[in-house]
């Protein structure tokens, strides 16, 4: 029986997209896809009793956590972020510099997903995200040339962390803080700072980070912190160039299909970004992995000479450059989860990882595991 000014909520098992993702999702918690299809959803379904609004934790403040963050609040719950960055949008990066900001994490997205797209629309009205129509090209085999995809690309404004920082509008973020461990006292969630400081009383805790980071984090639950353990994340160098004198050359992104290469793109060919000639430039991920320990000068001389040769010309002598290594790029594969949860505890998981490395699977995932949360998933 449910108590009068309460709301029943529907409690599942770890999985959160029942009607796209369950086989899929046990299968990684069980080990293969076959086991996954003993499982029936009825037998893990009960009725729980959800107070009106619950005090909820978000650690994390990249797409995911503030997606999240947003679909709490506006439902009404009490939501508090957490990051250990200064900032916000974790890996939707940008670096400010005296030439400019410099798009170092998501280049772009890209929106398929309908509820996605109502939200772009949202964005683009009110200016918070832009098209981005280069002129793209694609290397491979040596040659250069024009790139035939058409897909629709998206930039934040006026640099990628323009986005986070519009929607965290009215949401209450403590950045520079690094949640080390999460502390169950019946039955609230206290959080543990890397400064011994402690933060809470939480109802529910939803952990945001990149899945190598979040295992830890997710222990008091074991499956899930199993799930979050198995994700293989992957690196990925991004050097950024800036040239007084814009390059000779009309490509403003390339897809390379050879070589140290992955992906060029012409930063201040991007809508709102000011300064002179700036590029940003990713490795492949087999590269970064072979040259995970190597120094940024190692980093951005190899890169360099990589760029001159597919775009066919001599590099003048950069006036900026620099070297971000990201550890946790990319899920190495997509795995359809959505979100992850352990409802009996108030424990709940998200980010690109549950579903596939791009911002738009970030934002889906944070969609996902608020409505998880309130017994909508
Ligand atoms: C180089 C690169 C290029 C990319 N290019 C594209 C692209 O072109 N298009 C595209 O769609 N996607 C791209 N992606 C992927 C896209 O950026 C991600 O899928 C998306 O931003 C992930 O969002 P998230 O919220 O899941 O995770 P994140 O953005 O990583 O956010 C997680 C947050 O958790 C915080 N955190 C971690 N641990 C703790 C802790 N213990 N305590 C407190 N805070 C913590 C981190 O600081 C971070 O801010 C790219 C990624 C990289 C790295």
């Amino acid at each position: 029986m449910v108590k009068p000014g309460l709301r029943q909520a529907v409690l599942h098992s770890f999985i959160v997209d029942p009607r796209r993702t369950r086989g899929n999702a046990l299968a990684a918690l069980h080990g293969t896809r076959e086991s996954a299809m003993l499982y029936r959803p009825q037998h893990m379904y009960k009725l729980i009793s959800m107070p009106n609004t619950l005090s909820i934790a978000i650690i994390g403040a990249g797409l995911a956590g503030i997606s999240a963050a947003r679909h709490l609040s506006e439902a009404g719950h009490q939501v508090q972020l957490f990051d250990k960055s200064r900032g916000s949008g974790g890996r939707l990066s940008s670096k400010r510099t005296e030439f400019g900001d410099l798009d170092i994490g998501a280049q772009y997205f890209t929106a398929r997903e309908p509820g996605f797209r109502r939200e772009l629309k949202r964005w683009l009205e009110a200016g918070w995200v832009a098209d981005w129509e280069p002129q793209l090209y694609l290397y491979e085999k040596g040659q250069l040339r024009p790139s035939e995809d058409d897909q629709q690309r998206f930039i934040g404004m006026p640099r990628m962390t323009g986005l986070s920082r519009q929607l965290l509008e009215g949401l209450s973020l403590t950045s520079s803080c690094r949640i080390q461990r999460l502390r169950r006292d019946e039955p609230h969630w206290w959080l543990e700072d890397d400064q011994g400081s402690e933060h809470g009383p939480f109802d529910r805790v939803v952990v945001a980070a990149p899945a190598p980071q979040a295992a830890a984090l997710l222990e008091p639950a074991v499956q899930l912190a199993q799930a979050a353990a198995r994700i293989n994340m992957l690196p990925c160098w991004a050097v950024a160039l800036v040239f007084e004198q814009p390059l000779d050359t009309p490509v403003q992104a390339c897809f390379v299909r050879d070589g140290a290469l992955d992906w060029i793109s012409r930063n201040s060919s991007k809508a709102g970004r000011k300064g002179p000639d700036s590029w940003v430039i990713h490795a492949s991920t087999d590269w970064s992995a072979a040259h995970v320990d190597d120094s940024p000068l190692q980093v951005i001389a190899a890169v360099q000479q990589a760029l001159a040769q597919i775009l066919g010309c001599d590099l003048p002598e950069p006036v900026f450059s620099h070297a971000h290594r990201w550890l946790y790029a990319r899920p190495a594969e997509d795995c359809q989860w959505g979100a992850l949860a352990a409802p009996e505890l108030g424990l709940y998981a998200c980010g690109d990882w549950c579903l596939g490395g791009r911002v738009e699977n970030a934002w889906l995932s944070g969609r996902q595991v608020a409505r998880a949360l309130m017994g909508a998933g």
